[in-house]
């Protein structure tokens, strides 16, 4: 089925939508004669976190979004902002050398940072709290989280506070795991609300934003492309950013595809109880951080300020939506805490990360489609930190500074082997290795 009908699905009971206000509605772009310094494509939160720094950098800036602000990956998430990226920072050092690995971690972490600075700024209020808690559900993942967190406070000078099972109940009250580590500068909010305000901010900076304003067609020219939206509207740009995620290639299907088959869109799933009361809710994770386990295919959640789990998991290789997905994820919760067991699930929905093959970002440029065009993808499930830093790294290299954007620009990534027909049966095969040694 193709994405975007299987996406529709999944938007549907989302606790984020449910719980946000939208108080700002951006007209769809119209018309032929418009023209900017940039053109952003995708009011996600890379998109978005671009928009705003090259303004504050005085750009004359129009972000163009086909359906609504934050309504991909960005307004669904886990809301989990976490150090580090998707892959192990060995993947990193092999490729850059541990200098380089070093500034990327530490881009990671300004990216937290980041966080908490724009909502400051622009006064956000997105249910933002402190704490990240890693736990692992063997004692073979507990060796591994150990060496791990060992290698981050050695090489990277990130110590994180080591738990063991002794210890463990008084952070998370669930049988299922040996071990633990928390980190205290990671932590979680409402992806939604986030999203929103920054896109406030960004309007009040004077970005020019625009909704449901799909591009499907990008001319090069000389000094400037040309945008093509689904309304027949069009735009000139000097320099132009793609930041459209898994859903790019969707909506503008001939566009950069050697680009498309470095990512794969893989399903992932949440849903959320009622809300509890306050004292039960708390007493699930008292020390109220977001939650990971270490596995492969992995579980992530966490209590929200209204006092309700919010719980993350599953994986979808072939887009489909898993069948039942209110009740699958329900058992997935009780098994994790059984005290669970019989909570009502009030929302279930999902959405699609863009996972690269070695779960690095691949951010770079396009010179097919001309000098100034960029590109953002691959967060593999890992962005909602790192998508801020990655729009900051595109508004610096415009500007003339590229130097901290190229670091991640010499990241070398391949295409899935087979191409889009192949890429999802050679995945699956492989998860379903991942999938057994999780078991151990
Ligand atoms: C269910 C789920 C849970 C996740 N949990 C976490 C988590 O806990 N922690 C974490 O770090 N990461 C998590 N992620 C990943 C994280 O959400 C993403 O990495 C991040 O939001 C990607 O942001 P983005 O701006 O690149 O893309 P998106 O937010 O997907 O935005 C892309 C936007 O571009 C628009 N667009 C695309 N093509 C076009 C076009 N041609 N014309 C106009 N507009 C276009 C789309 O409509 C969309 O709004 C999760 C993802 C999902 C789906």
């Amino acid at each position: 089925m193709p994405l975007l009908d299987t996406d529709r699905d999944l938007t549907r009971h989302s606790y984020y939508a449910a719980t946000a206000k939208r108080s700002l509605d951006f007209a769809a772009l119209q018309g032929g004669a418009g023209s900017c310094d940039v053109a952003i494509v995708g009011a996600g939160l890379a998109g978005l976190s671009a928009a705003i720094e090259l303004r504050e950098r005085g750009f004359d800036v129009v972000l163009l979004e086909a359906r609504q602000v934050g309504w991909g990956a960005s307004g669904r998430n886990g809301g989990q902002a976490i150090h580090g990226l998707a892959c192990d920072q060995a993947t990193i050092e092999a490729q850059l050398g541990l200098a380089e690995a070093k500034r990327v971690f530490g881009m990671s972490i300004e990216a937290l940072d980041l966080i908490r600075q724009r909502c400051a700024q622009f006064q956000i209020d997105c249910d933002w709290r402190d704490g990240y808690l890693g736990v692992a559900t063997s004692e073979r993942k507990a060796r591994a989280l150990r060496a791990d967190a060992d290698m981050l406070a050695s090489r990277y000078d990130y110590p994180l506070c080591w738990i063991d099972a002794p210890e463990l109940s008084q952070w998370i009250a669930s049988p299922r795991y040996v071990a633990g580590i928390h980190d205290a500068r990671s932590g979680h909010l409402h992806p939604l609300k986030y999203c929103l305000g920054l896109a406030r901010a960004a309007a009040g900076l004077g970005v020019r934003l625009h909704e449901k304003s799909g591009v499907t067609r990008i001319d090069s020219g000389r000094n400037a492309v040309t945008l093509h939206t689904d309304a027949g509207a069009r735009l000139q740009a000097r320099q132009l950013l793609l930041a459209g995620n898994v859903y790019l290639h969707e909506f503008a299907p001939a566009l950069a595809p050697k680009l498309a088959a470095r990512i794969m869109p893989v399903g992932t799933y949440i849903a959320c109880s009622k809300a509890m009361p306050a004292a039960r809710a708390d007493a699930l994770i008292p020390c109220g951080a977001a939650v990971c386990d270490t596995n492969f295919v992995l579980d992530y959640f966490r209590t929200t300020v209204d006092h309700r789990l919010l719980y993350g998991g599953r994986v979808s290789y072939s887009t489909a939506t898993p069948a039942n997905l209110a009740a699958s994820m329900a058992k997935r919760m009780a098994a994790t805490f059984p005290q669970m067991q019989g909570v009502e699930i009030e929302y279930a929905w999902g959405g699609f990360v863009d996972i690269s093959m070695n779960r690095a970002p691949d951010f770079g440029r396009l010179p097919a489609l001309g000098d100034q065009v960029y590109y953002l993808q691959g967060f593999s499930g890992h962005g909602l930190a790192l998508t801020g830093m990655a729009g900051k790294l595109v508004a610096e290299a415009m500007a003339g500074d590229a130097s901290r954007f190229d670091t991640f620009a010499r990241l070398k990534h391949h295409p899935f082997p087979g191409g889009r027909a192949l890429r999802t049966p050679a995945l699956v095969l492989g998860m379903a290795y991942h999938r057994l040694r999780d078991l151990f």
